[in-house]
């Protein structure tokens, strides 16, 4: 049964205190064993590729998270690195080449991208377009994002890749019981990453959705009317306490490394001190991020979840 049913037990009804920190980390664990299951009944095959330009460290410690995530739910891993002296027409023939071959069921193109010569906004876009729509584990080719706008793929309604932030977010709201229908939600942020797609899910699951960017005026006081928000504005600290109420729960995009090493999200400690539940940074999204980018590749192999 979905979490999504008419009539769902609201988080926001009856919260547990003891559960304030939503963690992806055991959100994801659920979602990856489902998949694990899913693939040894089914006796499919899924496959992951992910194409890898250059050598961005950050880029190569997301690559060997999703190699760990694939590898636990049984989907098979393949690693295809380019030198970063590749340029727009050898990267756009690799992913042609992933195209034809019938063995690659699900890839995706790792940004940035870590090249010598830059490789301008546009080219990626198109890079991306490249990618077939069937395979497009990333769910980010104009197509899919298509799909999603027009309500033909939603979280519950799976039928083509959606970007794997918005679909981990998805998964953790419903992992955690949290009701949409009728609920305020802000998402701050509204890139073709993470705001605009998680912004459109959440009205498709029946919130009342407010997109924030960086033009919006007063952000305090729209996010102090919500019961829910999704803070994707890349800005350190951006929620402050006074953005939030006692019942407000904070779904925190953001990554930034603080002085001391360690890594803090969008949302302020004072922010997640007064609202009712957060996810935490690290362990909140980044996780759920994970295991959405492996749904996508499961199901785009055939399997049903
Ligand atoms: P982006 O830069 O493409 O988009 C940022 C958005 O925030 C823009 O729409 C912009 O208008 C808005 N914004 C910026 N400043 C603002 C402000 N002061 N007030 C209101 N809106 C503002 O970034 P992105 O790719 O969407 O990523 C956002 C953040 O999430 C980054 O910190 C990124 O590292 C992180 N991220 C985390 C994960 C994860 O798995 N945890 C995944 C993707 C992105």
């Amino acid at each position: 049964m979905s979490s999504f049913d008419e009539k769902p037990k609201s988080l926001l009804d009856d919260w547990c205190m003891s559960e304030k920190t939503l963690s992806g980390r055991t959100a994801a664990d659920g979602l990856l064993a489902t998949i694990s299951n899913r693939l040894n009944e089914s006796k499919s095959e899924a496959s992951l590729t992910i194409i890898q330009v250059g050598s961005d460290p950050a880029s190569a410690s997301y690559i060997r998270q999703k190699k760990k995530a694939s590898e636990k739910s049984g989907v098979r891993f393949v690693h295809c690195h380019l030198p970063s002296s590749s340029n727009f027409l050898e990267i756009k023939s690799k992913i042609e080449e992933l195209n034809g071959d019938q063995k690659v069921t699900a890839f995706m193109l790792q940004l940035p991208l870590d090249t010598e010569k830059a490789i301008s906004k546009q080219e990626v876009s198109t890079l991306l377009n490249t990618i077939s729509p069937k395979k497009d584990a990333d769910g980010l080719h104009v197509e899919n994002q298509g799909q999603l706008m027009a309500g033909e793929s939603t979280a519950t309604n799976w039928t083509s890749p959606i970007p794997a932030t918005a679909l981990g977010i998805m998964r953790l709201i419903e992992h955690y019981k949290i009701s949409l229908k009728g609920k305020n939600a802000v998402v701050v942020g509204r890139s073709r990453l993470v705001g605009l797609p998680t912004a459109i899910l959440l009205s498709h699951e029946g919130a009342t959705v407010t997109i924030c960017h960086r033009h919006t005026k007063k952000v305090n006081e729209i996010c102090a009317r919500a019961d829910l928000i999704v803070v994707a504005a890349g800005q350190k600290h951006l929620i402050k306490a006074e953005h939030v109420h006692s019942n407000t729960i904070i779904i925190d995009v953001g990554i930034h490394v603080k002085e001391d090493g360690k890594l803090t999200g969008d949302a302020s400690p004072e922010a997640l001190e007064k609202c009712k539940a957060y996810t935490p940074v690290p362990g909140g999204v980044g996780p759920m991020t994970v295991a959405g980018l492996v749904e996508n590749a499961a199901r785009l192999s055939g399997v049903k979840l």
